[in-house]
């Protein structure tokens, strides 16, 4: 099994974030991908690959230009004005009518419009890291491409809560959507249009940036499993209410267990299987489970082995898995391996 990892990651690396009513160290931190690769380097049956460089334009399909533009400059503007040299970090948020205006002018004032909170940091390094997370879909993407059935890109940030023009949630780039564009662009057109591609969000927190960038594109479907979003962030999106025929969210309430949880995933991929897509885009967050400080689910290291097994009976189609969250350091890669290692069976049967 194919696993892409850049090293380029380190370079995102922020000291504090504004959480809970105070400043603590990044949650979103470099450890995360440098335990799962470590973990990964273990099986002599996964092959480790650093990710390809692509043009900008495939990232231009899924976000402004101005923003992108943003994410490049942010980090000099914001020092070159004198402001705190160790990140950006708004102060203010552009809220409702506020987003239909032009961006603001001033470092400050951009950051609180293509920031949406205060617990996402850009640092000195913070573009080169985002460039190379969006490469590694990209690569892995490119892998699925030229015949691999399964691979699993090391993305870090993450990606899910970047919108067309915004960053937040530790997120800046999306990297399923970027990936799934990718894949539909590049990939065999369909004798009726654009290729279909689906991607299933399992991370803890709902996919709120891909969500927003999937409704401008077409033959897409996104499913989101997430916890309900009256009592987890991003607190305002992510309701079943919000279902239409490209996206389809299950919101589920604190406290789930794996019983209750595996119902929904069937349900999900059913709706996958249901839409016909030629590719699947996993989000993968193993925030869900039930040690993870950012989640509030009771899901066991168990579940993660199932839903992958479930996945290859079910859904027999090419897979990209993403990484998205997962913030409790002593579990991460294991949970991490669980879901991966059906699929590494399966390349290592094949
Ligand atoms: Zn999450």
């Amino acid at each position: 099994m194919i696993v892409v990892h850049s090293p380029h990651h380190l370079l995102h690396n922020p000291p504090k974030e504004f959480i809970s009513n105070h400043l603590e160290a990044y949650g979103e931190s470099p450890e995360r991908a440098e335990i799962i690769l470590e973990a990964l380097m273990d099986h002599p049956e996964v092959e480790l690959t650093r990710a390809e460089q692509f043009d900008l334009v495939h990232f231009h399909k899924v976000h402004g230009a101005d923003y992108l533009i943003y994410l490049q400059t942010a980090f000099d503007e914001w020092v070159t004005a004198g402001l705190w040299s160790e990140g950006i970090m708004p102060e203010f948020f552009a809220l409702g009518h506020l987003r239909n205006r032009p961006p603001a002018k001033s470092p400050e004032g951009k950051a609180g419009y293509y920031m949406t909170d205060s617990c996402t940091m850009i640092v000195k390094g913070t573009w080169e890291a985002v460039k190379y997370s969006g490469f590694t879909a990209l690569t892995g993407a490119k892998c699925l491409l030229n015949g691999k059935s399964v691979v699993y890109s090391i993305c870090r940030p993450p990606g899910h809560h970047a919108g067309f023009d915004y960053a937040g949630g530790y997120c800046f780039v999306n990297n399923a959507a970027l990936a799934a564009k990718y894949l539909q662009d590049q990939g065999r057109p369909e004798a009726d249009g654009d290729l279909k591609v689906g991607i299933l969000d399992i991370d803890f927190h709902h996919g709120n940036g891909t969500q927003d960038i999937i409704h401008k594109l077409k033959n897409m479907l996104l499913v989101s499993i997430h916890g309900d979003p009256d009592y987890s962030y991003p607190y305002l999106t992510g309701f079943e209410s919000e279902n239409t025929d490209k996206n389809v969210n299950f919101a589920l309430p604190p406290g789930i267990n794996d019983e209750a949880y595996f119902e929904t995933f069937q349900k999900a991929v059913n709706i996958l299987n249901a839409f016909g897509c030629c590719y699947l885009v996993i989000s993968l967050g193993v925030d869900t489970f039930e040690h993870d400080q950012l989640g509030n689910f009771k899901l066991t290291s168990a579940i993660y082995r199932k839903l992958a097994q479930y996945l290859i009976n079910e859904l027999p189609i090419p897979t990209l898995i993403l990484m998205e969250g997962g913030y409790n350091i002593d579990f991460l890669a294991g949970n991490v391996m669980a879901f991966l290692k059906p699929y590494i069976q399966k390349e290592a049967i094949n």
